[in-house]
């Protein structure tokens, strides 16, 4: 192997960060402490986690340690862990580009904020390249668990990095920081002291500078509610969640009885970017009697609660539960129902707050939708949890509760309209008769909608009923206020004639032709037979290729309308008259296309449609 250093540009991003830190503010350089440290601690999680699966990297022993060191002579400040360690490719990918989610979030909120102004960057925390704040050389020795060589990597944050083959005794990971100059106070005793205290109290693993332990090194789960300060909290929610927002509630509690386990939960308060990343993995930490065994277990939460962050720790699994004995692990369930239950009650009490909770509902709704289904159990709770759109408060968020509670005289069903884009559902033709009476319908447009509303026969008695689907429904329901024309509510009998000549115009295109209640300013629109599968569901299935055939519609006419009521005038006066009956059809054939345009339908024969539409403009000009 050669000895002599490879040398490594950093990722684009990286030099940007590095950029960045090396501006940022005198005050907020501090923090640079709390992330290596954080690192450190998570290095020491992962190898008790490894060694439970392969005892031999447990070598040397587990008894953790986070080490700082400062030499006064040298300007150097230590920090050295016996963690997992790395080995040649974890140091250029994990030292060499931005991996980490919180940092890239933190990359983007500035690219979108286009500002230079970088005095939060503390709030942020940049991980490891933090460590540029307060040193103009950075080197990190280390030997990875289970290998036998070690490596070191070296920086000055500005042109790049070398990696070198080194020698350690021991796994684990030691980072020489050499300080600026106008950085020597973290030299300083009692400024490491304070500093540790201050961000990484809750570290779990003895943080040592010489013989003396600098943080309780107790996890703040452990300890009693009133003994862990909202500070705390956020310092471990930041650490555990690699976050830089703060929990939108903490929830820590101990439950005692069939099982034992302590549990400290968060909610954050901004949506986490891989809230729809395909493995749908949630952020809590299963421990057993303080000791870390599992990263996100399958098992331990519902899926739809994977917003959570925060840590488990249960008293009666066995230290060395295996990923296998984890599924379907008797106590697992009952963790789980336990927890679930908590979850859905502290919701329940923060959702009374209605501004507040539709922050949560913003960045988790989506993911909660899913256990209106998922959750066999708990599927109406999360159901009444659940905020929409309505036609009554486009911008805002109403609740099933609300929505029944304002039903009107008559109405039997919730109504609802789904569709991909919110602004074009609101539009929607279909809804022109229920606004009119003054009746809510549900806006739903989240993907996931089609799944719950699928599998969900009602809300408190009442059923759910698509407005583009099946008849109205509107006959038993008074409208809001009287209209300047009264006759626009009745259907004109000689609408029947229109209706059979549309009918034998479109043949097999439609199902069938009828009078719509439902339209108020439209000429027409198409509706789902009962029997039929809902529009926008079948137009989603065939996107996804789950669906090869379309289901045929009514279209539905409206006899109010000025358009219809001069086509039945044409045809009342044509007495017979095949030529204005042809040309009627042709009216049909245009109007049918424009309802599928409405839809967002494709037109079987776009050419015929503009061929019709030119011919009918050239007529009404003459
Ligand atoms: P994050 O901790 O959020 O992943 P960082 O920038 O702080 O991001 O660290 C980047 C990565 O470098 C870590 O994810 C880890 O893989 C690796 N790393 C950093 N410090 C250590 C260490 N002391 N021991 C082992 N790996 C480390
Ligand atoms: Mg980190």
């Amino acid at each position: 192997m050669s000895q002599t250093a490879e040398t490594h540009e950093f990722q684009a991003e990286v030099s940007r960060l590095l950029e960045i830190v090396a501006h940022s503010l005198y005050s907020e350089r501090k923090v640079f402490l709390r992330e290596l440290i954080s690192n450190a601690s998570d290095a020491c999680d992962k190898l008790r986690f490894l060694a439970t699966q392969d005892e031999k990297l447990a070598e040397g022993g587990t008894d953790f340690a986070i080490e700082l060191k400062a030499d006064k002579d040298a300007g150097t400040l230590t920090i050295a862990d016996n963690g997992i360690g790395m080995d040649r490719d974890d140091l250029i990918s994990h030292l060499g580009t931005i991996a980490r989610s919180g940092t890239a979030a933190f990359m983007k909120a500035l690219d979108a904020a286009q500002r230079k102004d970088v005095g939060t960057i503390g709030q942020f925390g940049v991980g490891f390249y933090s460590a540029f704040m307060v040193a103009d050389k950075v080197g990190v020795t280390t030997r990875k668990a289970g290998a036998a060589e070690a490596w070191h990597w070296e920086s000055d944050g500005k042109s790049g990095y070398t990696v070198v083959p080194a020698a350690r005794d021991a796994r684990g990971t030691e980072i020489v920081l050499h300080l600026k100059d106008d950085a020597k106070e973290f030299l300083d005793d009692d400024t490491l002291e304070d500093i540790v205290k201050r961000y990484s109290d809750h570290i779990a693993i003895p943080i040592k500078l010489g013989e003396r332990t600098l943080n309780r090194a107790s996890a703040p789960w452990t300890r009693s509610k009133s003994d862990v300060t909202p500070e705390q909290h956020q310092e471990f929610y930041r650490h555990i969640a690699h976050a830089f927002d703060e929990p939108w509630v903490t929830m820590h509690w101990r439950a005692e009885g069939k099982i034992e386990y302590s549990a400290l939960l968060y909610v954050p308060e901004t949506r986490t970017s891989d809230l729809f990343h395909p493995d749908r993995k949630h952020g809590v930490k299963l421990y057993v009697r303080r000791v870390f065994v599992n990263e996100a277990p399958e098992g331990l939460l519902p899926r739809y609660l994977r917003f959570l962050r925060g840590v488990v720790d249960s008293e009666d699994l066995p230290l060395n539960v295996s990923r296998e004995m984890l599924q379907n692990n008797p106590v697992l369930t009952l963790i789980r129902q336990g927890v679930t239950a908590r979850v859905l009650s502290e919701l329940e009490k923060k959702a009374k707050d209605a501004a507040d909770y539709a922050k949560f509902w913003e960045s988790f709704g989506e993911a909660l939708k899913e256990g209106i289904f998922e959750d066999k159990d708990n599927g109406t709770r999360v159901l009444g949890l659940a905020r929409f759109r309505s036609t009554l408060h486009p911008e805002g968020w109403v609740s099933l509760a609300d929505y029944v509670s304002r039903m009107k005289p008559g109405q039997e069903a919730i109504h609802y309209i789904a569709g991909d884009d919110p602004k074009l559902v609101a539009k929607s033709p279909h809804l022109e008769g229920f606004v009119k009476r003054g009746v809510e319908v549900l806006l739903l447009s989240d993907p996931v909608d089609e799944f719950w509303i699928a599998q969900t026969d009602e809300f408190e008695g009442k059923k759910f009923k698509s407005v583009t689907r099946g008849g109205a429904d509107l006959d038993k329901i008074a409208p809001e206020e009287k209209t300047d024309e009264p006759k626009a509510e009745e259907t004109p009998s000689d609408a029947a004639a229109l209706i059979a000549l549309f009918r034998l115009a479109l043949g097999e295109q439609v199902k069938d032709v009828r009078a719509s209640q439902r339209l108020a300013e439209s000429a027409v629109c198409l509706v789902a037979d009962d029997s039929d599968i809902d529009i926008h569901l079948e137009r989603m299935l065939r996107q996804h290729k789950q669906l090869g055939f379309s289901a045929k519609r009514i279209l539905e006419i409206n006899p109010a309308h000025k358009t219809i009521k001069a086509l039945i005038d044409a045809l009342t006066k044509a007495e017979g008259d095949t030529a204005v009956q042809a040309r009627l059809g042709e009216a049909a054939k245009l109007l049918y296309d424009q309802a599928r345009i409405v839809e967002g339908d494709k037109l079987e024969d776009p050419a015929a449609f503009a061929k019709r539409l030119s011919q009918a403009l050239a007529d009404g000009f003459i």
